[in-house]
């Protein structure tokens, strides 16, 4: 049985903490679209760690960890971080990459940094990783996967020629910047099938074989619902879909496969980068809300960029979770809201003088003003509550509204960073 953990808002909801949670009990763990753009924070027995581009199945004996061929894989950015792991007593994980992944190039980042210099104030906030200039050529046909690593070499010294010669005209003519040879990047090349040979896989057929041996897969995605190209705040998305649905083709299996799909939604809003957010606040209350956030504050896992902040917004989850297709709510980060005397929910938009529940195109989102809800916070610390009978009446009260809001069962509510800091709820909406 195949299930996914995927973001319903912007990002950094807590997928990973869920993702490690429920790795215990399955047997492969994939990723199945993004890059080393953004990162996870696990807490576990072995301590803190930010993952960015290693399945969050890493720190688990019993499950192998498979980067799919949706992936921007930046192969020194991945054993830099398997090494990081292991260096700090992680046994070594089971580790599959797909022959069909695509590879990040040192000049994928290097555009996206030249790129974000040239736009300078009209940037869309790139994390420089090379995401958008990877998955450019990705769709321009004039990308490397994995597999051509072990094609003849004159073959792919010649592709590497047809390829460089459309970047160096850009990087001549429209940066200033030195061009790129073919040596250098054919090197690059060799480099990388050096650390990346021992882990090739055919990996959708290694997933056909595991789905007619029962074996449970976990799909795991990366930044959330309003990122998505397609159907996220348009431009200022990610370059890759971070839908569920997309876990089927970022990884190589059957759509149907996909039985349950974890929709986690954060019990109040951030985001990072540029674009619209109808419930941010600012001011002392965003920091406020900022520094107690999270585990530590809601700095970027890969950026230490403060992140913007807001109040739970049930209009652009709502969408989250029904465009993630949410079979369940992982509703996260609970406990930070116990210090509030009042919590705002932001339950409808404004845009020319009508309130809508629906999420509109991005356009009209710049003029979207939020509706508030107040209801009453609870003042308490939630943290080691393991019963959800046991949290208090107006704690259960926001889950319940937020719940009723979404219109999608809250199966899960965390209240806290590590693995077991879950309350498990039967009833849903
Ligand atoms: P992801 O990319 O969706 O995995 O999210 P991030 O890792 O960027 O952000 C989630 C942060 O919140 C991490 O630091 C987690 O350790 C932390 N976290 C996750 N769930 C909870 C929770 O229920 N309570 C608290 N206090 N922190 C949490």
């Amino acid at each position: 049985m195949v299930r996914a953990v995927v973001g319903a808002n912007w990002g950094d909801e807590g997928k990973g903490k869920i993702t490690d949670m429920l790795g215990q009990e399955s047997d492969i763990i994939v990723r199945f679209q993004g890059g080393a753009n953004a990162g996870h924070t696990i807490v576990n027995n072995y301590g803190k760690f930010a993952l960015h581009t290693l399945p969050s199945g890493v720190f688990y004996g019993h499950t192998t960890s498979i980067i799919g061929n949706g992936v921007a894989l930046n192969i020194p950015v991945l054993f830099r971080e398997l090494q990081g792991i292991v260096d700090r007593k992680v046994p070594m994980p089971k580790l599959l990459v797909s022959d069909r992944a695509q590879i990040v190039m040192s000049y994928h980042i290097l555009f996206d940094q030249l790129e974000e210099e040239r736009l300078a104030g009209k940037s869309f906030g790139s994390t420089k990783s090379g995401i958008a200039p990877f998955y450019s050529d990705k769709y321009a046909k004039i990308g490397f996967q994995v597999s051509e690593l072990f094609m003849d070499e004159t073959e792919l010294k010649e592709k590497i020629e047809r390829v460089i010669l459309q970047k160096n005209v850009l990087l001549e003519h429209l940066y200033h910047a030195q061009p790129l040879k073919t040596e250098e990047i054919f090197e690059e090349l060799m480099s990388y099938k050096k650390m990346v040979e021992p882990y090739v896989c055919d990996v959708s057929s290694y997933l056909h074989e595991a789905l007619k041996e029962g074996k449970n897969i976990l799909l795991e995605g990366q930044l959330g619902t309003l990122k998505d190209p397609d159907h996220g705040i348009y431009p200022m998305v990610t370059s890759s879909s971070t839908l569920a649905a997309y876990g089927a083709i970022g990884a190589g299996i059957p759509p149907y496969e996909i039985k349950q799909v974890i929709a986690v939604c954060k019990a109040y809003s951030s985001a990072v980068g540029a674009g619209a957010f109808v419930s941010e606040i600012f001011g002392e209350e965003a920091d406020e809300l900022r520094n107690r956030g999270g585990d530590g504050g809601e700095y970027g896992a890969t950026t230490g960029r403060p992140r913007r902040m807001g109040w739970f917004d049930c209009v652009a989850s709502r969408y989250g979770c029904r465009l993630q297709g949410a079979t369940d709510v992982a509703f996260t980060v609970l406990d930070v809201l116990g210090y509030l005397d009042e919590i705002p929910v932001c339950v409808g938009y404004e845009i020319d003088g009508k309130v809508t529940r629906e999420f509109p195109a991005t356009y009209l989102l710049g003029r979207a003003k939020p509706v508030y809800e107040i209801l009453p916070g609870w003042k308490c610390d939630i943290s080691g509550i393991r019963n959800y009978e046991d949290l208090p009446e107006k704690c259960r009260n926001y889950v319940e509204f937020v719940e009723k809001q979404l219109g999608f069962p809250i199966t899960m509510v965390s209240n806290g960073p590590g693995r077991g800091d879950i309350i498990f709820r039967s009833t849903g909406a």
